[in-house]
């Protein structure tokens, strides 16, 4: 039974042999998968430790919506 599946971060098909063989599972590359562990990471990073207010400016740079983001929190 083949079960279709796409990798959750480039959204490439992940099929057949590839899928079951690969230790990247469900990812279709090592470099997916890494992208998701640095993800996982940042979101982990965010939430245990503060930022301080020059890491907090780094982060929003000019996107206006981040800054409401953190207002809101
Ligand atoms: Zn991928």
């Amino acid at each position: 039974m083949v079960r279709p599946t796409t990798c959750p971060i480039c959204d490439k098909p992940v099929s057949g042999a590839a899928a079951t063989d690969s230790s990247y599972f469900p990812f279709c590359s090592e470099r997916c998968r890494n992208v998701d562990l640095l993800r996982w990471n940042d979101g982990k990073y965010a939430i245990v430790e503060p930022l301080s207010p020059d890491q907090m400016l780094e982060r929003i740079g000019d996107d206006p919506e981040a800054i409401e983001e953190l207002l809101n929190e």
